[in-house]
């Protein structure tokens, strides 16, 4: 962070002001404002190895594009340290394989489906145990938690249920049992909700959703509360693995954060609009958006977040048929898949995930972007009218 220039001590800055200028110091050989992108994949060293004064070595290990964002993630975040992926899934994985085998893992039951399918298919064979529990029982998470339980794995809002967790309550459960809590706080992004400062240990992000925010860069990241041996794992897991993210990807996600406060904002007014547009319209038998007073998830989503995003699922009536009716009706919205861009999509997610998803089948996931929030909600009306 820029030192102060008089040398006094301030009060720390607030979130706005921090995603504008973490990781933003001027180039000091040139001054330039906006950071330099470094594309070289190696940085000379000495005739014994010696690292230049800059500390990089090889891309695989770290560039200087990518510390920058990294410095930028553990400012935002609140996180002594953070680590830049090539995507979300990587950053995903390089987190579990930094688990030793014999762990437990516990799931909460609605998340991401391709963590649910690494749960699955590859835990077991990292040599590691998977389960999966309803963390909004927090009598059923305390039932489910395991003397070799190592990290409890969570979403809120989750992805697609838009179901809301306690993640103060879940951080003491997970503490009790000598367990360390990640949250994938991509639908939340840090603009909302800081899940190190409710006692969290390491928050995930997709940063191809809203920290990039325009669905052009590809990329995750893991921000640590410590400095602590699973931080250094997961490091050594990118490094040997090589999920890393290119200089380019980290700049383009760098370039998102000075933006994410205000584009969250907008985003999550708009989708409120539209939420309460659609509450009540014959052809949905629910909207899933903790916005709303009627979600079940309402009251904690107000306590741990200061808006309440801008995904949400609706349940259209009519089964699968309805859902996908509606889906091939939009005329503003485009059927794709991802989200967190400033153009609204949607999508059919029992279509697109895998075999073992449980998502319902009458179940439309919503994006919502930076349009008018009118017009969002007539396309949104017009495509579910019986006709
Ligand atoms: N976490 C959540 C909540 C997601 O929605 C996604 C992707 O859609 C991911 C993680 C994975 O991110 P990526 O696609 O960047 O690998």
């Amino acid at each position: 962070m820029i030192p102060p220039p008089d040398g006094v001590q301030h009060a720390p800055m607030r979130f706005e002001t921090r995603a504008v200028h973490a990781g933003g110091e001027p180039d000091p050989a040139t001054g330039a404002i906006a950071p330099p992108l470094h594309l070289s994949t190696t940085f000379e060293h000495g005739p014994a190895g010696e690292p230049h004064a800059a500390g990089h070595i090889y891309i695989r290990e770290s560039n200087p594009t990518q510390s920058r964002l990294e410095d930028a993630l553990a400012q935002i975040e609140g996180g002594e340290t953070a680590l830049a992926f090539g995507s979300g899934v990587g950053a995903g994985a390089a987190c579990l394989q930094a688990l030793d085998p014999g762990s437990h893992v516990l799931f909460h039951r609605d998340l991401y489906y391709a963590f649910r399918t690494m749960a699955l298919e590859y835990l077991p064979r990292w040599g590691m145990e998977a389960s999966f529990v309803d963390m909004t029982d927090l009598g059923a998470l305390r039932a489910a938690l395991r003397p070799s339980t190592r990290l409890v794995w969570t979403e809120s809002p989750t992805n697609p249920m838009m179901q809301v967790l306690d993640l103060r309550a879940i951080a003491g459960e997970a503490k009790r049992a000598g367990s360390l809590l990640l949250v994938d706080g991509t639908f939340a992004t840090p603009a909302l909700q800081r899940p190190l400062e409710l006692g969290a240990d390491v928050v995930l992000h997709s940063t191809t959703k809203y920290l990039g925010g325009h669905s052009d860069v590809h990329g995750g990241a893991l921000v640590f509360r410590a400095r602590g041996d699973l931080a250094a794992k997961a490091a050594h897991n990118r490094h040997i693995l090589g999920a890393v993210a290119s200089p380019f990807a980290s700049w383009m996600v760098l370039r998102g954060l000075r933006t994410l406060a205000c584009r969250m904002e907008r985003q999550s007014a708009n989708a409120l609009a539209v939420a309460r547009a659609l509450e009540g319209h014959p052809g949905i038998a629910e909207v899933h958006y903790p916005g709303l007073p009627s979600h079940p998830g309402h009251t904690v989503a107000a306590g741990q977040m200061s808006a309440f995003g801008a995904m949400m699922s609706l349940r259209t009536r009519g089964g699968r048929e309805g859902a996908v009716r509606a889906a091939s009706r939009v005329r503003l919205f485009r059927n794709a898949t991802s989200l967190g861009g400033v153009e609204s999509l949607l999508e059919h997610r029992r279509s697109v995930e895998s075999a073992d998803s449980t998502t319902p089948d009458d179940l439309i996931r919503v994006s919502i972007g930076l349009e008018h929030p009118d017009d969002l909600a007539e396309d949104l009306r017009q495509a579910l009218e019986e006709r």
